[in-house]
């Protein structure tokens, strides 16, 4: 369920403090400590999943919930545009390994991505 070597799992525990923007039973959204864009946040579950691939079929709820709370942040922060994207594995850009998206607008996005 936690992993107590995991960052996330210690912002969740409440261990390490963070910005946090929203909460509920299986979420936590907060703001990225190094900003890519004026609005980045990352939503993460509770439970220490350490990636996309690791989320059971029947956790496919939670994977939208996420994804619909990041959606409605950026509305509510009045954002024009936003990206919202899970790096996955090193190659993918991935560093902390406790799955999350990052929800990243308020300025021009271009694409690909580096
Ligand atoms: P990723 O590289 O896709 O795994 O994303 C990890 C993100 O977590 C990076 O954008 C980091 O800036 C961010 N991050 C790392 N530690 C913290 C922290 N303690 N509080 C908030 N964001 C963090
Ligand atoms: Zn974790």
């Amino acid at each position: 369920m936690s992993d107590p070597s995991c960052i996330f799992c210690r912002i969740v525990s409440g261990e390490i403090p963070a910005k946090k923007i929203y909460e509920d039973e299986q979420i936590i959204a907060f703001h990225d400590l190094e900003p890519q864009a004026p609005l980045h946040i990352l939503i993460t579950p509770k439970e220490h999943i350490p990636d996309l691939p690791h989320v059971k079929v029947e956790q496919e709820e939670l994977l939208g919930k996420m994804l619909l709370v990041g959606s409605r942040l950026a509305e509510g922060e009045g954002v024009k545009g936003y990206r919202i994207v899970a790096n996955t594995r090193s190659q993918g850009g991935q560093t902390v390994f406790h799955l999350h998206f990052h929800l990243l607008g308020g300025r021009q996005m271009t694409w690909p991505p580096g």
